[in-house]
Protein backbone atom coordinates (compact mmCIF):
# COMPACT_ATOMS: atom_id res chain seq x y z
CA UNK A 1 0.00 0.00 0.00
CA UNK A 2 1.15 3.44 -0.72
CA UNK A 3 0.99 6.47 1.63
CA UNK A 4 1.57 9.42 0.98
CA UNK A 5 1.82 12.26 3.92
CA UNK A 6 1.73 15.61 3.10
CA UNK A 7 2.89 18.82 5.23
CA UNK A 8 4.23 22.04 5.38
CA UNK A 9 4.52 24.04 8.76
CA UNK A 10 6.42 23.45 12.06
CA UNK A 11 4.00 21.77 14.00
CA UNK A 12 2.95 19.17 11.41
CA UNK A 13 6.96 18.31 11.13
CA UNK A 14 6.81 18.06 15.00
CA UNK A 15 3.64 15.75 15.54
CA UNK A 16 4.24 13.26 12.59
CA UNK A 17 7.90 12.88 13.40
CA UNK A 18 7.17 9.28 14.98
CA UNK A 19 4.42 8.65 12.47
CA UNK A 20 6.64 9.04 9.40
CA UNK A 21 9.10 6.38 10.92
CA UNK A 22 6.17 4.09 11.82
CA UNK A 23 4.88 4.51 8.20
CA UNK A 24 8.48 4.15 6.74
CA UNK A 25 8.81 0.63 8.05
CA UNK A 26 5.49 -0.62 7.02
CA UNK A 27 4.34 1.15 4.22
CA UNK A 28 5.59 2.24 0.71
CA UNK A 29 6.06 5.90 2.08
CA UNK A 30 5.85 8.95 0.00
CA UNK A 31 6.71 11.96 1.83
CA UNK A 32 5.56 15.63 0.37
CA UNK A 33 7.00 18.81 2.25
CA UNK A 34 4.86 21.71 0.90
CA UNK A 35 7.75 24.14 2.38
CA UNK A 36 4.76 26.66 3.60
CA UNK A 37 6.83 27.11 6.40
CA UNK A 38 10.51 27.60 4.77
CA UNK A 39 12.65 29.46 6.86
CA UNK A 40 15.54 26.95 8.36
CA UNK A 41 14.32 27.98 11.76
CA UNK A 42 10.78 26.51 11.15
CA UNK A 43 11.61 23.87 9.25
CA UNK A 44 15.01 22.08 8.79
CA UNK A 45 16.01 22.52 12.31
CA UNK A 46 13.17 19.90 13.22
CA UNK A 47 14.70 17.48 10.24
CA UNK A 48 18.16 17.43 11.76
CA UNK A 49 16.87 17.19 15.54
CA UNK A 50 14.46 14.29 15.23
CA UNK A 51 16.41 12.57 13.03
CA UNK A 52 13.41 12.64 9.84
CA UNK A 53 13.89 11.86 6.43
CA UNK A 54 14.37 13.83 3.07
CA UNK A 55 11.17 14.18 2.24
CA UNK A 56 10.51 12.60 -1.47
CA UNK A 57 8.85 15.64 -2.87
CA UNK A 58 9.65 19.79 -2.16
CA UNK A 59 6.98 21.54 -3.62
CA UNK A 60 8.07 25.44 -2.72
CA UNK A 61 5.13 26.84 -2.81
CA UNK A 62 4.35 30.80 -2.85
CA UNK A 63 3.82 32.19 0.44
CA UNK A 64 2.32 35.09 1.58
CA UNK A 65 -0.20 36.43 -0.95
CA UNK A 66 -3.36 33.86 0.39
CA UNK A 67 -4.90 33.02 -3.24
CA UNK A 68 -1.50 31.92 -4.87
CA UNK A 69 -0.03 30.14 -1.88
CA UNK A 70 -3.71 27.66 -1.89
CA UNK A 71 -3.74 27.58 -5.78
CA UNK A 72 0.58 26.34 -5.46
CA UNK A 73 -0.26 23.87 -3.33
CA UNK A 74 -3.02 22.53 -4.94
CA UNK A 75 -1.35 22.84 -8.39
CA UNK A 76 1.94 21.28 -6.76
CA UNK A 77 0.13 19.05 -4.61
CA UNK A 78 -2.37 17.33 -7.78
CA UNK A 79 0.73 16.98 -10.09
CA UNK A 80 2.92 14.82 -7.08
CA UNK A 81 -1.33 12.52 -6.41
CA UNK A 82 -1.22 11.47 -10.48
CA UNK A 83 2.60 11.09 -10.45
CA UNK A 84 2.51 8.88 -7.58
CA UNK A 85 -0.66 7.75 -7.29
CA UNK A 86 -1.04 6.71 -3.81
CA UNK A 87 -4.07 4.74 -2.04
CA UNK A 88 -3.97 7.03 0.99
CA UNK A 89 -2.86 10.99 1.51
CA UNK A 90 -2.43 11.02 5.30
CA UNK A 91 -2.71 15.11 6.55
CA UNK A 92 -2.55 16.38 9.83
CA UNK A 93 -4.24 19.47 10.92
CA UNK A 94 -5.72 22.73 10.01
CA UNK A 95 -2.99 24.37 7.62
CA UNK A 96 -3.60 25.76 4.38
CA UNK A 97 -0.76 22.75 2.99
CA UNK A 98 -3.93 20.17 4.39
CA UNK A 99 -5.26 21.49 1.42
CA UNK A 100 -4.03 19.09 -0.75
CA UNK A 101 -6.64 17.77 0.21
CA UNK A 102 -8.34 19.42 -2.43
CA UNK A 103 -6.98 17.53 -5.42
CA UNK A 104 -6.68 14.15 -3.31
CA UNK A 105 -10.17 14.12 -2.91
CA UNK A 106 -10.94 15.21 -6.75
CA UNK A 107 -9.06 12.22 -8.12
CA UNK A 108 -10.78 10.15 -6.17
CA UNK A 109 -7.93 9.09 -3.45
CA UNK A 110 -8.93 8.23 -0.05
CA UNK A 111 -7.59 10.91 2.80
CA UNK A 112 -6.89 10.29 5.92
CA UNK A 113 -7.27 12.74 8.83
CA UNK A 114 -5.11 13.47 12.00
CA UNK A 115 -6.26 16.03 14.07
CA UNK A 116 -9.60 15.94 12.81
CA UNK A 117 -12.92 17.14 14.32
CA UNK A 118 -11.36 20.24 16.35
CA UNK A 119 -13.58 23.60 16.44
CA UNK A 120 -13.09 26.71 17.67
CA UNK A 121 -16.41 27.76 16.14
CA UNK A 122 -14.24 30.99 15.69
CA UNK A 123 -15.01 31.77 12.24
CA UNK A 124 -12.19 34.74 12.42
CA UNK A 125 -9.35 31.56 12.02
CA UNK A 126 -8.09 30.91 9.03
CA UNK A 127 -7.39 27.14 10.45
CA UNK A 128 -11.23 26.86 11.31
CA UNK A 129 -12.26 26.88 7.81
CA UNK A 130 -9.78 24.50 6.52
CA UNK A 131 -10.53 21.75 9.59
CA UNK A 132 -13.80 21.60 8.54
CA UNK A 133 -13.01 21.50 4.94
CA UNK A 134 -10.41 18.85 5.35
CA UNK A 135 -12.59 16.90 7.45
CA UNK A 136 -15.57 16.73 5.13
CA UNK A 137 -13.33 15.80 2.37
CA UNK A 138 -12.05 13.19 4.52
CA UNK A 139 -12.51 8.67 4.24
CA UNK A 140 -11.08 8.09 7.67
CA UNK A 141 -10.83 10.77 10.69
CA UNK A 142 -8.35 10.56 13.55
CA UNK A 143 -9.53 12.71 16.21
CA UNK A 144 -7.23 13.11 19.26
CA UNK A 145 -10.22 13.04 21.76
CA UNK A 146 -13.67 12.26 22.32
CA UNK A 147 -14.29 16.09 22.30
CA UNK A 148 -13.45 16.14 18.68
CA UNK A 149 -15.59 13.01 18.05
CA UNK A 150 -18.39 14.30 18.75
CA UNK A 151 -17.72 17.55 16.81
CA UNK A 152 -17.15 15.44 13.97
CA UNK A 153 -20.60 13.03 14.65
CA UNK A 154 -22.52 16.51 15.22
CA UNK A 155 -21.60 17.39 12.02
CA UNK A 156 -23.36 14.03 10.29
CA UNK A 157 -19.98 12.19 9.90
CA UNK A 158 -20.43 8.49 10.17
CA UNK A 159 -18.76 7.58 13.16
CA UNK A 160 -17.78 3.84 11.53
CA UNK A 161 -14.92 6.76 10.11
CA UNK A 162 -13.92 7.97 13.02
CA UNK A 163 -11.09 6.59 15.23
CA UNK A 164 -9.68 8.47 18.51
CA UNK A 165 -6.15 8.05 18.50
CA UNK A 166 -4.22 10.53 21.26
CA UNK A 167 -2.55 13.31 20.54
CA UNK A 168 0.78 12.35 18.80
CA UNK A 169 2.86 15.05 20.18
CA UNK A 170 3.08 12.65 23.93
CA UNK A 171 4.94 10.28 21.86
CA UNK A 172 7.53 12.91 20.42
CA UNK A 173 8.13 14.38 23.92
CA UNK A 174 8.68 11.16 25.68
CA UNK A 175 11.13 9.69 22.63
CA UNK A 176 12.96 12.94 22.91
CA UNK A 177 13.25 13.31 26.64
CA UNK A 178 17.18 12.38 27.03
CA UNK A 179 17.33 14.78 24.09
CA UNK A 180 15.22 17.49 25.85
CA UNK A 181 17.02 16.64 29.36
CA UNK A 182 20.55 17.46 27.49
CA UNK A 183 19.83 20.88 26.16
CA UNK A 184 22.19 23.61 27.72
CA UNK A 185 19.60 26.54 26.89
CA UNK A 186 19.02 27.15 30.62
CA UNK A 187 22.71 27.63 31.39
CA UNK A 188 23.35 29.67 27.73
CA UNK A 189 20.04 31.56 28.24
CA UNK A 190 21.61 32.16 32.37
CA UNK A 191 17.48 31.55 32.99
CA UNK A 192 16.75 29.39 36.61
CA UNK A 193 13.93 27.25 36.87
CA UNK A 194 10.05 29.43 37.27
CA UNK A 195 12.19 32.88 37.32
CA UNK A 196 10.70 33.18 33.39
CA UNK A 197 7.69 33.10 30.97
CA UNK A 198 7.71 31.72 27.93
CA UNK A 199 5.57 33.04 24.88
CA UNK A 200 4.77 32.16 22.14
CA UNK A 201 2.03 34.21 19.50
CA UNK A 202 1.87 34.00 15.97
CA UNK A 203 -2.01 33.55 14.94
CA UNK A 204 -3.19 35.83 11.85
CA UNK A 205 -6.49 36.95 14.32
CA UNK A 206 -4.02 38.41 16.93
CA UNK A 207 -0.65 39.66 14.94
CA UNK A 208 -2.08 40.66 12.02
CA UNK A 209 -4.08 43.70 12.88
CA UNK A 210 -1.89 46.27 14.58
CA UNK A 211 -4.02 47.22 17.26
CA UNK A 212 -4.04 43.62 18.62
CA UNK A 213 -0.15 42.90 18.16
CA UNK A 214 0.37 46.53 20.14
CA UNK A 215 -2.17 45.37 23.19
CA UNK A 216 -0.04 41.63 23.37
CA UNK A 217 3.30 43.36 23.59
CA UNK A 218 2.08 45.76 25.98
CA UNK A 219 0.58 42.80 28.11
CA UNK A 220 4.18 41.43 27.91
CA UNK A 221 5.71 44.28 28.96
CA UNK A 222 3.43 44.95 32.15
CA UNK A 223 4.07 41.09 33.04
CA UNK A 224 7.72 41.20 33.10
CA UNK A 225 7.12 44.53 35.59
CA UNK A 226 4.42 42.83 37.70
CA UNK A 227 5.97 39.76 38.58
CA UNK A 228 9.79 40.77 38.35
CA UNK A 229 10.62 37.90 35.91
CA UNK A 230 12.16 37.67 32.80
CA UNK A 231 9.97 37.14 29.21
CA UNK A 232 11.54 35.21 26.79
CA UNK A 233 9.96 35.41 23.35
CA UNK A 234 11.21 33.16 20.35
CA UNK A 235 9.37 35.09 17.96
CA UNK A 236 8.06 33.69 14.67
CA UNK A 237 9.14 34.67 11.38
CA UNK A 238 5.18 35.57 10.94
CA UNK A 239 4.91 37.77 14.05
CA UNK A 240 8.67 39.53 13.61
CA UNK A 241 7.04 40.55 9.95
CA UNK A 242 4.31 42.27 11.20
CA UNK A 243 5.66 44.60 14.02
CA UNK A 244 6.28 48.16 13.82
CA UNK A 245 6.36 48.83 17.35
CA UNK A 246 10.13 48.99 19.13
CA UNK A 247 9.99 46.08 21.63
CA UNK A 248 9.76 47.26 25.21
CA UNK A 249 12.73 46.59 27.89
CA UNK A 250 11.97 43.32 29.95
CA UNK A 251 10.45 41.53 26.86
CA UNK A 252 13.78 39.28 25.25
CA UNK A 253 13.01 38.44 21.37
CA UNK A 254 14.88 36.10 20.17
CA UNK A 255 14.82 33.48 17.04
CA UNK A 256 13.05 30.40 17.10
CA UNK A 257 14.41 27.98 19.23
CA UNK A 258 14.62 23.96 18.53
CA UNK A 259 12.45 21.38 19.59
CA UNK A 260 15.20 20.23 22.49
CA UNK A 261 15.81 23.86 23.64
CA UNK A 262 12.11 24.62 23.62
CA UNK A 263 10.75 22.01 25.30
CA UNK A 264 13.43 22.73 27.87
CA UNK A 265 12.11 26.10 28.68
CA UNK A 266 8.54 24.92 28.28
CA UNK A 267 9.24 22.37 31.31
CA UNK A 268 11.34 24.95 33.40
CA UNK A 269 9.21 28.20 32.80
CA UNK A 270 6.97 30.12 35.40
CA UNK A 271 4.51 29.78 33.04
CA UNK A 272 3.57 29.81 29.35
CA UNK A 273 1.91 32.34 27.69
CA UNK A 274 0.64 31.59 24.05
CA UNK A 275 -2.13 31.63 21.20
CA UNK A 276 -0.63 28.15 19.68
CA UNK A 277 -2.41 25.30 19.76
CA UNK A 278 0.07 22.87 20.55
CA UNK A 279 1.96 24.95 23.72
CA UNK A 280 -1.26 24.27 25.92
CA UNK A 281 -0.93 20.29 25.23
CA UNK A 282 2.60 20.56 25.80
CA UNK A 283 2.12 22.98 29.64
CA UNK A 284 -0.47 19.90 30.38
CA UNK A 285 2.56 17.19 30.13
CA UNK A 286 5.13 19.06 31.70
CA UNK A 287 2.21 20.40 34.51
CA UNK A 288 2.91 23.94 33.65
CA UNK A 289 0.28 26.59 33.99
CA UNK A 290 -0.08 28.01 30.40
CA UNK A 291 -2.66 31.37 29.44
CA UNK A 292 -4.02 31.14 25.88
CA UNK A 293 -4.12 34.41 24.70
CA UNK A 294 -6.95 33.84 22.52
CA UNK A 295 -10.81 34.69 22.75
CA UNK A 296 -11.44 31.03 21.64
CA UNK A 297 -10.33 27.40 21.39
CA UNK A 298 -10.78 24.47 19.68
CA UNK A 299 -9.15 22.84 22.58
CA UNK A 300 -11.39 22.87 25.38
CA UNK A 301 -10.16 19.74 26.86
CA UNK A 302 -7.06 21.75 28.31
CA UNK A 303 -9.36 24.30 30.10
CA UNK A 304 -11.51 21.43 31.25
CA UNK A 305 -8.11 19.98 32.48
CA UNK A 306 -7.20 22.92 34.73
CA UNK A 307 -3.95 22.98 33.36
CA UNK A 308 -5.15 26.36 30.45
CA UNK A 309 -7.03 29.67 31.15
CA UNK A 310 -8.03 31.50 27.88
CA UNK A 311 -7.69 35.15 29.08
CA UNK A 312 -7.91 37.22 25.78
CA UNK A 313 -5.69 39.87 25.24
CA UNK A 314 -6.37 42.47 27.85
CA UNK A 315 -3.12 43.32 29.51
CA UNK A 316 -4.88 43.18 33.13
CA UNK A 317 -7.16 40.44 32.14
CA UNK A 318 -3.40 38.67 31.38
CA UNK A 319 -1.98 39.42 34.99
CA UNK A 320 -4.99 38.25 36.96
CA UNK A 321 -5.18 34.82 35.13
CA UNK A 322 -1.66 34.49 35.40
CA UNK A 323 -1.73 34.87 39.42
CA UNK A 324 -4.81 32.79 39.15
CA UNK A 325 -2.76 29.91 37.05
CA UNK A 326 0.43 30.24 39.81
CA UNK A 327 -1.08 30.09 42.56
CA UNK A 328 -1.40 27.05 44.83
CA UNK A 329 -4.83 25.85 44.45
CA UNK A 330 -4.61 25.45 40.88
CA UNK A 331 -1.97 22.83 41.67
CA UNK A 332 -4.63 20.08 40.45
CA UNK A 333 -4.29 16.80 39.21
CA UNK A 334 -4.36 17.06 35.40
CA UNK A 335 -5.83 14.30 33.87
CA UNK A 336 -4.84 12.63 30.79
CA UNK A 337 -6.39 14.08 27.51
CA UNK A 338 -3.60 13.41 25.61
CA UNK A 339 -3.98 10.10 24.94
CA UNK A 340 -1.34 7.23 25.81
CA UNK A 341 1.05 8.01 23.92
CA UNK A 342 0.56 5.30 21.25
CA UNK A 343 -0.93 7.08 18.17
CA UNK A 344 1.93 6.17 15.74
CA UNK A 345 1.08 2.71 16.19
CA UNK A 346 -2.63 2.96 16.11
CA UNK A 347 -2.49 5.14 12.84
CA UNK A 348 -0.48 2.70 11.43
CA UNK A 349 -2.57 -0.13 12.34
CA UNK A 350 -6.17 2.15 11.19
CA UNK A 351 -3.97 2.47 7.58
CA UNK A 352 -3.07 -1.67 7.38
CA UNK A 353 -7.04 -2.49 8.47
CA UNK A 354 -9.38 -0.33 7.14
CA UNK A 355 -8.01 0.47 3.77
CA UNK A 356 -10.07 -2.78 1.89
CA UNK A 357 -13.06 -2.33 3.66
CA UNK A 358 -13.63 1.09 2.88
CA UNK A 359 -14.65 0.02 -0.44
CA UNK A 360 -17.74 -1.14 0.79
CA UNK A 361 -18.94 2.03 2.82
N1 LIG B 1 8.31 25.14 19.03
C1 LIG B 1 9.67 25.04 18.82
N2 LIG B 1 10.43 26.18 18.87
C2 LIG B 1 9.89 27.42 19.12
C3 LIG B 1 8.49 27.51 19.35
C4 LIG B 1 7.73 26.35 19.28
O1 LIG B 1 10.20 23.95 18.60
O2 LIG B 1 10.64 28.40 19.15
C5 LIG B 1 7.48 23.92 18.95
C6 LIG B 1 6.59 23.66 20.15
O3 LIG B 1 7.25 22.88 21.12
C7 LIG B 1 5.41 22.92 19.52
C8 LIG B 1 5.32 23.50 18.13
O4 LIG B 1 6.57 24.10 17.87
O5 LIG B 1 5.68 21.53 19.44
C9 LIG B 1 4.22 24.53 18.06
O6 LIG B 1 4.22 25.12 16.84
P1 LIG B 1 3.34 26.40 16.50
O7 LIG B 1 3.06 27.15 17.74
O8 LIG B 1 4.02 27.08 15.37
O9 LIG B 1 2.02 25.79 15.88
P2 LIG B 1 0.57 25.52 16.45
O10 LIG B 1 0.70 24.56 17.57
O11 LIG B 1 -0.02 26.83 16.86
O12 LIG B 1 -0.18 24.91 15.31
Amino acid sequence: MKVMSIFGTRPEIIRLSRIFSKLDSNFEHIMVNTNQNFTPELSQIFFSDLKIRKPDYNLRISTGQYGKEIADIIQKSEKIILKEKPDIILILGDTNSGLAAIPAAHHGVKIVHLEAGMRSYDSRMPEEKNRVLIDHLSSILLPYTNYSRENLIRENIHPSKIYVVGNPIIEVIDFYMPKIEQSSILEKMKLKTDSYFLVTAHRSENVDNPETLSKIISGLEKIHFKFKKRVIYPIHPRTLSKLKKKIPKGVECIKPLGFFDFTKLEKNAFCLITDSGTIPEESLYFKKPCITIRDSTERPEYIESGSNILSGLEPQNLINSIKLATSSEFNLEWDKSLGDGKTSLKVANILQGKIDRQKYE
